[in-house]
């Protein structure tokens, strides 16, 4: 959709002061103000001005325009869309356009005494928020997956009331069930009829012969609920899992808000995981290591008997195919990883000493010491 020019829009020049630009906008707005206008489209053409008057009163906006045009305020598509006053240049003071372009309007009109430019709809639906909770699993809970309580406390739909508020639902005797008010303001302007929520029933058009005192009219209540969360097999440290229409209540009938688990999971005091794998350390005594043993090993599916090699060096490490996590989350079945770890011991009684006194003796000489011991003699010279 092309946007017209905002000078054009306001019919002044492009060197126009901001004199002629304030008192252009006023002519303009009376002729268009939805309340008192018989134009057509009135309302959009209303619309068009307030845009245009919003960046050209503004030195910084008008400069960005003059310079960039309409990209310069990227997504701001035509009247009504959105105010996209985002974009790379920051640093706009003034109206804060994060929010509808309604609100910055209001805030415009206010300046100029026209008071609320157009009733609010206070009983829009709107979305419950999310919440989230974090939950502390044990290693065995993340691996094999399980079924656990939670306690959330979350604002919910009022049982007493079904969120309304209160009983009795009568229309509001003030503004006859419209939830709007009219009243003649006078400004620089003129008279003007203005529309503004109606004060009795906040917009809802309906009052309550008696308010809800279990909810204190608000509709919704604090409530400790007890959620079961289905843990799958393989859940790691700071995954999420979301569990849809369990956080809070919506408004006015709005869905409710989702409900969001991060999980921690304790470390085992032997296993250690790497995503999907499991790391397990054995230690070895000096004899094991040198001539080899059967060995039983844990993992997570029960003990294990492995052959260890006569010879067997520290760091060795042997690969079990599949005993690692059979993972839901990544849908992976991992390994297991058993790495030998040989522990010298630091006191020998005196047999042991002998014992060992007596191997030393024997050659024990390997190619890996002989070599070492002739690069030691070489350096020497
Ligand atoms: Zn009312
Ligand atoms: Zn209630």
């Amino acid at each position: 959709m092309n946007k017209k020019d905002y000078y054009e829009v306001l019919g002044v020049s492009k060197n126009a002061s901001q004199d002629e630009i304030k008192s252009a906008f006023r002519r303009l707005a009376k002729k268009y103000h939805p309340d008192v206008s018989k134009e057509e489209n009135a309302a959009e053409k209303f619309k068009e001005v307030q845009e245009a008057y919003s960046v050209l009163s503004d030195e910084t906006k008008r400069r960005q325009y003059d310079q960039f045009g309409h990209a310069a305020f990227n997504g701001g598509s035509g009247a009504g869309g959105a105010g996209g006053f985002s974009g790379g240049f920051g640093g706009f003071g003034g109206f804060d356009f994060s929010g509808d372009y309604e609100d910055i309007f209001d805030n415009i009109f206010s300046g100029f005494g026209f008071g609320s430019v157009r009733a609010k709809n206070k009983s829009r639906a709107q979305r419950g928020s999310d919440t989230l909770i974090r939950m502390s699993l044990t290693f065995e809970e993340a691996v094999f997956g399980c079924k656990k309580d939670v306690e959330v406390t979350s604002m919910d739909t009022c049982p007493d009331c079904d969120g309304r508020g209160g009983h009795g639902e009568e229309t509001c005797d003030k503004c006859h069930g419209s939830g709007t008010v009219t009243s003649e303001q006078r400004t620089i302007l003129g008279s003007f009829l203005t529309k503004t929520t109606c004060p009795k029933c906040n917009g809802k058009g309906k009052t309550f012969r008696e308010n809800c005192s279990t909810c204190s009219g608000t509709g919704r209540v604090k409530r400790r609920k007890t959620i079961e969360v289905e843990v799958p097999r393989g859940i790691a440290s700071g995954m999420r899992r979301r569990i849809s229409g369990k956080g809070e209540a919506g408004l006015n009938g709005g869905p409710n808000g989702d409900l969001y688990i991060e999980f921690s999971v304790k470390n085992h005091d032997y296993f250690v995981r790497e995503e999907d794998d499991i790391y397990l350390e054995v230690p070895l005594t000096l004899t094991e290591a040198l001539l080899g043993c059967k060995k039983e090993i844990p993992t997570l599916y029960g003990n294990l008997k492995l052959n260890v090699d006569a010879g067997t060096e520290n760091g060795k490490t042997e690969r079990i195919k599949g005993k690692g996590i059979n993972s839901e989350v990544s849908r992976r079945k991992g390994d297991m990883y058993v790495v030998y770890k040989i522990v010298i011991p630091k006191k020998l009684t005196r047999e042991q000493k002998d014992l060992i006194e007596r191997l030393s003796r024997t050659d024990m000489e390997t190619k890996e010491i002989a070599d070492f011991s002739r690069f030691v003699r070489k350096n020497d010279k």
